[in-house]
Protein backbone atom coordinates (compact mmCIF):
# COMPACT_ATOMS: atom_id res chain seq x y z
CA UNK A 1 0.00 0.00 0.00
CA UNK A 2 2.73 2.23 0.90
CA UNK A 3 5.12 1.73 -1.59
CA UNK A 4 2.41 1.68 -4.04
CA UNK A 5 0.88 5.33 -2.97
CA UNK A 6 4.57 6.88 -2.90
CA UNK A 7 4.26 6.56 -6.83
CA UNK A 8 1.88 9.33 -7.21
CA UNK A 9 1.33 10.58 -3.59
CA UNK A 10 2.61 14.43 -3.69
CA UNK A 11 2.94 17.66 -1.92
CA UNK A 12 -0.03 16.34 0.45
CA UNK A 13 0.59 20.02 2.65
CA UNK A 14 -1.23 21.23 -0.20
CA UNK A 15 -3.25 18.37 -2.36
CA UNK A 16 -4.44 16.93 0.62
CA UNK A 17 -8.40 16.47 0.40
CA UNK A 18 -10.05 16.67 4.05
CA UNK A 19 -7.55 17.48 6.46
CA UNK A 20 -7.30 13.14 7.67
CA UNK A 21 -5.50 10.86 6.61
CA UNK A 22 -1.79 9.06 6.54
CA UNK A 23 1.10 10.66 3.79
CA UNK A 24 3.24 8.04 2.30
CA UNK A 25 4.51 10.51 -0.33
CA UNK A 26 8.93 10.53 -0.62
CA UNK A 27 9.75 11.46 2.63
CA UNK A 28 12.66 13.08 0.45
CA UNK A 29 10.63 15.12 -1.88
CA UNK A 30 7.46 17.42 -2.33
CA UNK A 31 6.26 20.59 -0.11
CA UNK A 32 7.04 20.65 3.63
CA UNK A 33 4.48 20.90 6.35
CA UNK A 34 4.50 19.45 9.71
CA UNK A 35 4.11 15.57 9.03
CA UNK A 36 2.34 16.67 5.93
CA UNK A 37 -0.37 18.29 6.87
CA UNK A 38 -2.47 20.49 4.97
CA UNK A 39 -1.63 24.38 4.90
CA UNK A 40 -4.47 26.20 6.05
CA UNK A 41 -5.46 29.94 7.87
CA UNK A 42 -9.22 27.91 8.06
CA UNK A 43 -9.67 26.66 11.27
CA UNK A 44 -13.02 26.15 11.57
CA UNK A 45 -13.35 22.44 12.89
CA UNK A 46 -9.88 22.04 13.45
CA UNK A 47 -8.37 19.86 16.62
CA UNK A 48 -4.99 21.31 16.37
CA UNK A 49 -3.11 24.03 14.22
CA UNK A 50 1.10 24.04 13.72
CA UNK A 51 2.62 27.10 13.62
CA UNK A 52 5.82 28.06 13.72
CA UNK A 53 7.01 31.03 15.34
CA UNK A 54 10.84 31.98 13.54
CA UNK A 55 12.09 34.30 16.29
CA UNK A 56 15.43 33.98 17.79
CA UNK A 57 16.50 37.34 19.15
CA UNK A 58 16.91 36.69 23.41
CA UNK A 59 19.65 34.02 23.15
CA UNK A 60 22.38 34.29 25.60
CA UNK A 61 24.94 31.98 23.18
CA UNK A 62 24.23 30.99 20.26
CA UNK A 63 21.22 31.79 17.46
CA UNK A 64 20.05 29.92 14.77
CA UNK A 65 16.36 28.71 16.83
CA UNK A 66 14.63 30.90 14.01
CA UNK A 67 15.51 27.92 11.73
CA UNK A 68 13.92 25.70 13.64
CA UNK A 69 10.65 25.69 12.28
CA UNK A 70 11.71 24.56 9.28
CA UNK A 71 14.08 21.84 10.60
CA UNK A 72 11.16 20.50 12.46
CA UNK A 73 8.53 20.21 9.76
CA UNK A 74 11.53 18.51 7.21
CA UNK A 75 12.33 16.00 9.94
CA UNK A 76 8.16 15.10 10.57
CA UNK A 77 8.19 13.88 6.82
CA UNK A 78 9.88 10.53 8.39
CA UNK A 79 6.59 10.23 10.48
CA UNK A 80 3.84 10.48 8.75
CA UNK A 81 3.40 7.55 6.82
CA UNK A 82 2.94 5.15 9.82
CA UNK A 83 0.74 5.65 12.78
CA UNK A 84 2.74 6.69 16.43
CA UNK A 85 4.51 3.80 18.22
CA UNK A 86 3.12 3.29 21.89
CA UNK A 87 -0.11 5.06 21.66
CA UNK A 88 -3.72 3.47 20.73
CA UNK A 89 -5.15 6.81 18.70
CA UNK A 90 -3.86 8.20 15.57
CA UNK A 91 -4.33 11.63 15.56
CA UNK A 92 -3.35 12.00 11.68
CA UNK A 93 -6.80 9.86 10.88
CA UNK A 94 -8.69 10.76 13.68
CA UNK A 95 -8.60 14.13 14.22
CA UNK A 96 -8.18 17.51 12.00
CA UNK A 97 -5.26 18.87 12.19
CA UNK A 98 -3.19 21.45 10.20
CA UNK A 99 -0.06 23.86 9.43
CA UNK A 100 -1.25 27.17 9.65
CA UNK A 101 2.54 28.54 8.51
CA UNK A 102 4.83 30.83 10.75
CA UNK A 103 3.95 33.72 12.43
CA UNK A 104 4.96 37.00 10.49
CA UNK A 105 6.65 40.08 12.14
CA UNK A 106 9.39 42.67 11.69
CA UNK A 107 12.73 41.56 12.73
CA UNK A 108 13.92 44.71 13.20
CA UNK A 109 11.34 45.66 15.43
CA UNK A 110 11.99 43.56 18.64
CA UNK A 111 10.02 45.76 21.06
CA UNK A 112 6.70 44.65 18.70
CA UNK A 113 7.57 41.09 19.17
CA UNK A 114 5.88 40.15 21.84
CA UNK A 115 2.34 41.41 21.60
CA UNK A 116 2.65 40.19 17.82
CA UNK A 117 2.88 37.10 19.00
CA UNK A 118 0.40 36.92 21.84
CA UNK A 119 -2.40 38.15 18.91
CA UNK A 120 -1.36 35.25 16.60
CA UNK A 121 -2.24 32.58 19.16
CA UNK A 122 -5.40 34.49 20.65
CA UNK A 123 -6.32 34.37 16.97
CA UNK A 124 -6.10 30.73 17.08
CA UNK A 125 -7.54 29.88 20.05
CA UNK A 126 -10.87 31.96 19.45
CA UNK A 127 -11.69 28.78 17.26
CA UNK A 128 -11.89 26.68 19.98
CA UNK A 129 -8.77 24.97 18.12
CA UNK A 130 -5.33 23.74 19.99
CA UNK A 131 -2.11 25.61 19.40
CA UNK A 132 0.96 23.53 18.74
CA UNK A 133 4.04 26.01 18.74
CA UNK A 134 7.35 25.47 17.05
CA UNK A 135 10.45 28.16 18.01
CA UNK A 136 12.59 30.05 17.94
CA UNK A 137 14.31 30.33 21.09
CA UNK A 138 12.28 29.65 24.39
CA UNK A 139 11.20 33.24 24.84
CA UNK A 140 8.57 32.71 22.44
CA UNK A 141 6.54 30.51 25.48
CA UNK A 142 6.10 33.85 27.27
CA UNK A 143 4.01 35.83 24.90
CA UNK A 144 2.07 32.41 24.11
CA UNK A 145 1.18 31.90 27.69
CA UNK A 146 -0.26 35.34 27.50
CA UNK A 147 -3.12 34.42 24.91
CA UNK A 148 -3.15 30.80 27.03
CA UNK A 149 -3.70 32.41 30.10
CA UNK A 150 -6.30 34.85 28.76
CA UNK A 151 -8.50 31.92 27.82
CA UNK A 152 -8.00 29.35 30.65
CA UNK A 153 -7.13 31.29 33.53
CA UNK A 154 -3.27 30.56 35.05
CA UNK A 155 -2.04 27.22 33.26
CA UNK A 156 0.17 24.39 35.00
CA UNK A 157 3.00 24.54 33.13
CA UNK A 158 4.96 21.47 32.53
CA UNK A 159 8.75 22.47 31.54
CA UNK A 160 11.50 20.43 30.12
CA UNK A 161 14.42 22.06 30.04
CA UNK A 162 18.80 22.12 31.17
CA UNK A 163 17.68 25.47 32.54
CA UNK A 164 15.20 26.81 34.79
CA UNK A 165 14.65 29.78 32.96
CA UNK A 166 13.60 31.48 36.44
CA UNK A 167 16.26 33.96 36.56
CA UNK A 168 14.94 37.64 38.25
CA UNK A 169 14.26 39.81 35.87
CA UNK A 170 11.75 42.79 36.85
CA UNK A 171 12.21 45.12 33.60
CA UNK A 172 9.00 43.36 31.70
CA UNK A 173 10.15 44.49 29.17
CA UNK A 174 13.36 43.08 28.44
CA UNK A 175 13.26 39.96 25.65
CA UNK A 176 15.20 37.12 27.21
CA UNK A 177 14.73 33.82 26.70
CA UNK A 178 16.48 32.98 30.30
CA UNK A 179 14.22 34.91 32.49
CA UNK A 180 10.17 34.56 31.40
CA UNK A 181 9.23 31.61 33.57
CA UNK A 182 10.04 34.10 36.45
CA UNK A 183 8.00 37.20 34.53
CA UNK A 184 5.27 33.97 33.99
CA UNK A 185 4.93 33.59 37.58
CA UNK A 186 5.04 37.33 38.56
CA UNK A 187 2.21 38.04 35.66
CA UNK A 188 -0.03 35.32 37.30
CA UNK A 189 0.02 33.44 33.71
CA UNK A 190 1.01 30.09 35.63
CA UNK A 191 0.53 28.36 38.92
CA UNK A 192 3.92 27.86 40.17
CA UNK A 193 2.31 24.95 42.74
CA UNK A 194 0.94 22.95 39.81
CA UNK A 195 4.08 23.24 37.61
CA UNK A 196 6.99 21.27 36.95
CA UNK A 197 10.22 21.37 35.72
CA UNK A 198 12.25 18.56 34.20
CA UNK A 199 15.82 17.78 33.26
CA UNK A 200 17.30 20.97 35.00
CA UNK A 201 20.88 20.83 35.55
CA UNK A 202 21.62 24.57 35.65
CA UNK A 203 22.10 26.62 38.94
CA UNK A 204 19.86 29.00 39.70
CA UNK A 205 18.87 29.86 43.75
CA UNK A 206 15.33 31.29 42.58
CA UNK A 207 13.06 28.49 41.83
CA UNK A 208 9.62 30.59 41.84
CA UNK A 209 7.98 28.45 43.56
CA UNK A 210 8.01 25.66 41.04
CA UNK A 211 8.45 22.35 41.48
CA UNK A 212 11.66 20.90 39.84
CA UNK A 213 12.36 17.21 38.94
CA UNK A 214 16.43 17.74 38.26
CA UNK A 215 17.83 16.37 35.80
CA UNK A 216 19.88 14.01 38.33
CA UNK A 217 16.94 12.90 39.55
CA UNK A 218 15.33 11.86 36.35
CA UNK A 219 18.78 9.95 36.23
CA UNK A 220 17.94 8.17 39.65
CA UNK A 221 14.66 7.21 38.87
CA UNK A 222 12.23 5.43 35.87
CA UNK A 223 10.80 7.73 33.61
CA UNK A 224 7.13 6.24 35.17
CA UNK A 225 8.08 7.56 38.44
CA UNK A 226 9.07 10.97 37.02
CA UNK A 227 5.43 10.88 35.14
CA UNK A 228 3.64 10.11 37.95
CA UNK A 229 5.31 13.10 40.04
CA UNK A 230 4.29 15.78 37.47
CA UNK A 231 0.72 14.36 36.64
CA UNK A 232 0.18 14.15 40.72
CA UNK A 233 1.48 18.07 40.80
CA UNK A 234 -0.58 19.13 37.72
CA UNK A 235 -3.76 17.00 38.97
CA UNK A 236 -6.42 17.65 36.63
CA UNK A 237 -5.78 21.23 35.43
CA UNK A 238 -5.19 22.81 32.46
CA UNK A 239 -1.29 22.05 31.29
CA UNK A 240 0.26 23.81 28.65
CA UNK A 241 3.48 21.83 28.36
CA UNK A 242 7.09 23.50 26.59
CA UNK A 243 9.48 21.09 25.84
CA UNK A 244 13.24 23.07 25.32
CA UNK A 245 15.06 20.77 23.30
CA UNK A 246 18.23 21.25 25.77
CA UNK A 247 16.59 19.34 28.05
CA UNK A 248 18.09 16.46 26.18
CA UNK A 249 21.81 15.47 26.44
CA UNK A 250 23.80 17.13 23.70
CA UNK A 251 24.56 14.00 22.62
CA UNK A 252 21.36 13.67 21.65
CA UNK A 253 20.34 17.12 21.03
CA UNK A 254 23.53 18.97 19.98
CA UNK A 255 21.48 21.42 17.55
CA UNK A 256 20.95 24.11 20.21
CA UNK A 257 22.17 27.22 21.39
CA UNK A 258 23.06 26.62 25.31
CA UNK A 259 23.53 23.00 25.03
CA UNK A 260 24.80 21.12 28.58
CA UNK A 261 25.51 17.77 29.59
CA UNK A 262 24.21 15.20 32.10
CA UNK A 263 20.93 15.67 29.98
CA UNK A 264 18.01 12.84 29.51
CA UNK A 265 18.36 10.52 26.50
CA UNK A 266 15.65 10.89 24.21
CA UNK A 267 14.36 7.46 25.30
CA UNK A 268 13.77 9.40 28.69
CA UNK A 269 12.05 11.79 27.70
CA UNK A 270 9.66 9.54 25.02
CA UNK A 271 9.17 7.42 27.77
CA UNK A 272 7.93 10.24 30.01
CA UNK A 273 6.07 11.86 27.91
CA UNK A 274 3.99 8.82 27.08
CA UNK A 275 3.54 8.18 30.27
CA UNK A 276 1.50 11.31 31.26
CA UNK A 277 -1.18 10.95 28.98
CA UNK A 278 -4.05 11.75 30.59
CA UNK A 279 -2.98 15.03 31.79
CA UNK A 280 -6.06 18.13 30.47
CA UNK A 281 -3.17 19.69 27.98
CA UNK A 282 -4.52 22.43 26.41
CA UNK A 283 -1.23 23.63 24.78
CA UNK A 284 2.38 23.18 24.24
CA UNK A 285 5.92 23.86 21.93
CA UNK A 286 9.29 23.11 20.96
CA UNK A 287 11.27 25.26 21.21
CA UNK A 288 15.41 25.87 20.92
CA UNK A 289 16.06 23.89 17.52
CA UNK A 290 19.02 25.26 15.91
CA UNK A 291 19.99 23.39 13.13
CA UNK A 292 23.04 24.92 12.32
CA UNK A 293 24.64 23.17 15.31
CA UNK A 294 22.58 19.72 14.45
CA UNK A 295 25.71 17.86 12.16
CA UNK A 296 23.78 14.83 12.18
CA UNK A 297 20.27 15.93 11.74
CA UNK A 298 19.06 14.21 15.19
CA UNK A 299 18.68 17.50 17.13
CA UNK A 300 15.49 18.15 14.52
CA UNK A 301 14.74 14.54 14.75
CA UNK A 302 14.42 14.90 18.76
CA UNK A 303 12.17 17.67 17.92
CA UNK A 304 10.00 16.43 15.68
CA UNK A 305 9.54 13.06 17.53
CA UNK A 306 8.64 15.47 20.58
CA UNK A 307 6.56 17.46 18.43
CA UNK A 308 4.29 14.40 17.78
CA UNK A 309 3.81 13.21 21.38
CA UNK A 310 2.42 16.46 21.98
CA UNK A 311 -0.08 15.92 19.08
CA UNK A 312 -1.04 12.77 20.98
CA UNK A 313 -1.42 14.30 24.67
CA UNK A 314 -3.29 16.92 23.32
CA UNK A 315 -6.24 14.57 20.95
CA UNK A 316 -5.91 11.83 23.92
CA UNK A 317 -7.10 14.24 26.12
CA UNK A 318 -9.69 15.64 23.80
CA UNK A 319 -10.57 12.60 22.97
CA UNK A 320 -11.33 12.02 26.81
CA UNK A 321 -13.43 15.07 26.52
CA UNK A 322 -15.31 14.61 23.90
CA UNK A 323 -16.31 10.64 25.61
MN1 LIG B 1 14.58 27.13 28.09
MN1 LIG C 1 17.32 25.48 28.03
Amino acid sequence: MALKDAAYDVDNAITREGRRGMSYENAFGGILSFMRRNYSKDLVDVDIAITGIPFDQAVTNRPGSRFGPRAIREASTLQPCDPPYGWDINPLEDFDIVDYGDLAFDYANVAAFPAQLTDHIRGILKHECGALSFGGDHYVTFPILRAFAEKFGPVALVHFDAHSDTWPDDDMNRIDHGTMFYKAVKEGLIIPEKSVQIGIRTQNDYDAGVHVIDAPLVHRQTPDETAIQIKNIVGDHPVYLTFDIDCLDPAFAPGTGTPVWGGLSSAQAAAILRNIRGINMVGGDVVEVSPQYDTSGATAVAGAHAAMELVCLYCWNLRAKNA
